[in-house]
């Protein structure tokens, strides 16, 4: 068996439909990150999934899976990228819409 510091390498292995159904139920059919709808066509949904620990997290749509993975998964280096896009032009028209984080979400 292979191993990764100690650690086995586990297989991920995909939900079956019934558990991606219940996943999206309880995401009341939206992107676990933008809160989008998710398409009804699975081939634009992401089951994404811890490549640590093969948890899944959650369902997203395509735009924000690849951002996920653009930062890495770090969560470190997305604050990093929240902090920089706050403090780098806080009256942006793309800083509009924002809810609940930032300091500057009451703009208009
Ligand atoms: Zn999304």
């Amino acid at each position: 068996m292979p191993y990764n510091d100690n650690k086995p390498i586990l297989k991920y292995k995909r939900p079956s439909k019934l558990q991606i159904s219940m996943i999206r139920d309880d995401q009341a059919g939206m992107c676990g990150i933008c809160r989008q709808p998710l398409s009804k066509d699975s081939r634009y949904v992401v089951v994404d999934h811890c490549h640590d620990t093969n948890w899944i997290r959650g369902l997203l749509c395509i735009s924000c899976k690849t951002g996920l993975g653009m930062f890495k998964d770090k969560i470190w280096l997305l604050k990093q990228a929240i902090e920089y896009l706050e403090h780098a032009n806080p009256k942006h028209p793309s800083q509009q819409g924002r809810s609940k984080v930032g300091k500057y979400h009451t703009y208009r």
